[in-house]
């Protein structure tokens, strides 16, 4: 089965707690705190593995938890940190947060990419000792991992994507043209996984070429298989339209490729942008008539056009040069970007917090500023301004205010300390 989609959830470990903890020597009646700091919690890290090529283990196996660090312990024990928890997927996986739809990583290259960093640990009662305080009956808990729910969606990376009717000859010309070997066969929809071939123009130079299953009216809509794999073209430099010139299934070409940049562009209007050949494919069974007139409105609508036999290869090679030189000419495969947390205004206002007040720090509670608070950059005057805003509209800074405190005064959210200016 070709798995392409999957939606699972991945939770970092927690970081351990810091421990209290208070020497005890023979005779030294009282000892000072020496517990330790708990360990960090394990990240939920993606790899590239080029031996998988379908999500298919993401369809049983829903939910992906890293370890939680150690808690720390007396005697300047410091816990121990958890291990990553490595989750290795195809190459091209686009993982997306499910409730955002942000994209978060795109699995393209070797790279390994943290998507849930895992929480770090408590401060042991052993760093709070001061000359004024010096039995600090205290540690810190340590911080949650983060925890996302994810969708998973393989799009394949190829240079140039086949599209078409079903029967017209896709498989029959990547296998003639490449090293792939899918199953041609006079039926519909004998190709129901997305193949991948190399194509070798000359030394050291190739490209990869994808054959898709067919597509058919309403792919868009979901009728059918195309749909479901319209994503695998999504990143591809150019698309090889393939049409069946000799119209032996009663079909029409001119028809036929009104219809599928139709669906292309329903898909989505950047995957119709792509720049298209077209190959008039069964040349071997149609007349000079049929041919001539395809080419004339082909090229009257401002594609090439070319003629071949997939059957015979007649054709083939001026199409696979044409195809590598265009290639030179465009952008490398695409790449997506990881896009930006955004928080919606709703969302922050509905989230809870507590202020608590020891010894002068006005400690913050509110467990969902954690992710704002790993991407705030300090040194930075629109991020700054936009974490006062988040401080502010969430009630924290009006809260901070009723409880007294003073311009200059330490605020501590979840371990992240600065002075309070209002
Ligand atoms: P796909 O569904 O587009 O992948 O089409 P296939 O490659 O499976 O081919 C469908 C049928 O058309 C098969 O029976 C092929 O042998 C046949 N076919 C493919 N290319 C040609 C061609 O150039 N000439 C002729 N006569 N038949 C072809
Ligand atoms: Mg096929």
């Amino acid at each position: 089965m070709f798995v392409d989609k999957a939606k699972i959830t991945i939770k970092a470990g927690d970081g351990g707690d810091g421990a209290v903890s208070f020497r005890r020597e023979k005779y030294i009646s009282a000892g000072g705190p020496d517990g330790g700091d708990g360990g960090k919690g394990g990240d939920i890290v993606f790899l590239v593995d080029d031996n998988f090529s379908t999500l298919i283990d993401f369809k049983y196996k829903k939910k992906y938890v890293a370890d939680n660090g150690e808690n720390g312990g007396p005697k300047n024990c410091f816990g121990k940190s958890a291990k990553d928890l490595i989750i290795k997927v195809p190459r091209g996986t686009v993982i997306k947060e499910a409730k955002t739809g942000r994209i978060m990583a795109d699995l393209s290259g070797n790279e390994p990419v943290v998507l849930a960093r895992g929480g770090k640990g408590g401060k042991g009662n052993a760093n709070f000792a001061t000359a004024t305080r010096q039995i600090p009956r205290f540690a810190k808990p340590g911080l949650p991992g983060e925890e996302f729910e994810v969708i998973l969606e393989l799009k394949l990376i190829a240079d140039v994507g086949l599209v078409g009717f079903p029967n017209v000859g896709k498989s029959t010309l990547i296998s003639v043209v490449s090293s792939a070997k899918p199953k041609i066969a006079n039926y519909h929809f004998t190709t129901l996984t997305p193949v991948l071939g190399v194509v070798s123009i000359e030394e050291g130079k190739s490209f990869v070429m994808a054959d898709i299953p067919g597509l058919i009216e309403g792919a868009s809509e979901g009728i059918g298989l195309g749909h479901e794999f319209l994503r695998h073209v999504e990143r591809c430099r150019l698309i090889v339209h393939v049409l069946d010139v000799s119209g032996v299934e009663g079909r029409n070409p001119i028809d036929d490729f009104e219809i599928i940049n139709a669906e292309l562009k329903n898909f989505s209007e950047d995957l119709s942008k792509c720049p298209q050949i077209v190959a008039g494919n069964k040349c071997d069974m149609a007349t000079g008539e049929q041919i001539e007139e395809l080419r004339k409105y082909i090229e009257s609508k401002g594609y090439k056009f070319f003629p071949i036999s997939a059957a015979t290869t007649q054709g083939t090679s001026e199409l696979i040069y044409e195809i590598s030189q265009v290639l030179d000419t465009l952008p490398p495969v695409k790449i997506y970007e990881p896009e930006p947390i955004t928080i919606a205004q709703d969302d922050v206002n509905n989230k809870s917090f507590e202020v608590e007040v020891e010894d002068g720090i006005y400690y913050v509670d509110a467990k969902w500023l954690a992710p704002i608070i790993r991407t705030v950059n300090m040194d930075d005057y629109s991020s700054l301004q936009y974490f006062q805003r988040v401080l502010r509209n969430s009630g924290i800074i009006d809260k901070l205010l009723e409880m007294g405190i003073q311009e200059n005064d330490t605020v501590n959210i979840l371990g992240f300390e600065f002075e309070f200016i209002n």
